[in-house]
């Protein structure tokens, strides 16, 4: 795994400038969207700072770098959106409020049992691998109604919405369809369950926050554009 490193060639003030201009581009879009901000390899110092900057959901992409950074997070909910083993589920149950990255049943069940234990419901997403691409986790749209359905039946389990890594520099094509299929599926969640709250779309990350949002992104996750880029030491 890389180690740490604190994106030094970015200053506090960069970071401050970074997330006006993440703010106004939002704001200009007219729509609600989230800014969660992507932590992986910056400092808490840096992590710290975007909060008091009015940040309020960070994303963590590593169990292990999670578990030794938190301790020097100020109070901030966490998201987990990172490719998840089945046997880390246990250390950070009750360690986030949502997790994006489901994308197998074994993962679901795993979540939903550890769940229970803490006596918890835990929201998740189903990642989808809308370009269908070989490197990347999800699970294809074509059966996303059916694995999103199943899922649906774990009861420590709360279905919120989809998540999605378009391919780098794909048309807007590809956008536009996982809206469609989160708009689907948005309805017959609705139609399984009472108290449905299908209502999060995680898409778009510093390279093309601004199409995802263009076509319904609830979440942005952004990760360079606001720290800088990350510097593997
Ligand atoms: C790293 C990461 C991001 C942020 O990427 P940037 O291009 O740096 O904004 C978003 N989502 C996931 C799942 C990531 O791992």
């Amino acid at each position: 795994m890389e180690k740490l490193s604190d994106n030094t060639q970015t200053t506090f003030e960069d970071i401050r400038r970074n997330y006006l201009g993440i703010c106004e581009n939002i704001a200009r879009s007219g729509r609600e969207v989230r800014i969660m901000a992507v932590t992986k390899t910056v400092s808490f110092e840096r992590i710290n700072y975007a909060l008091d900057l009015g940040v309020s959901l960070l994303g963590e992409n590593r169990v292990q770098e999670y578990l030794d950074k938190r301790e020097n997070y100020k109070p901030a909910e966490v998201h987990f959106i990172g490719g998840l083993q089945t046997n880390k589920v246990k250390y950070i149950i009750d360690k986030v409020s949502m997790i994006h990255s489901v994308d197998s049943m074994r993962l679901a069940e795993e979540i939903n049992r550890r769940a229970a234990q803490h006596g918890i419901i835990m929201d998740i997403l189903t990642e989808i691998n809308i370009g269908e691409e070989q490197t990347k986790g999800g699970i294809t749209a074509d059966s996303a109604g059916e694995f999103c359905a199943e899922v649906d039946e774990l009861p420590n389990i709360r279905l919120r919405g989809l998540m999605t890594i378009p391919p780098a520099g794909c048309s807007e094509s590809v956008f536009a369809k996982m809206q469609e299929l989160f708009e689907h599926l948005k309805v017959e969640n609705a139609h399984n369950r009472e108290n449905a709250m299908f209502d999060t779309l995680s898409m778009g990350m510093s390279g093309d926050y601004e199409t995802a949002i263009k076509y319904g992104a609830t979440i942005v996750r952004i990760g360079s554009g606001l720290f800088g880029y990350r510097k593997y030491l």
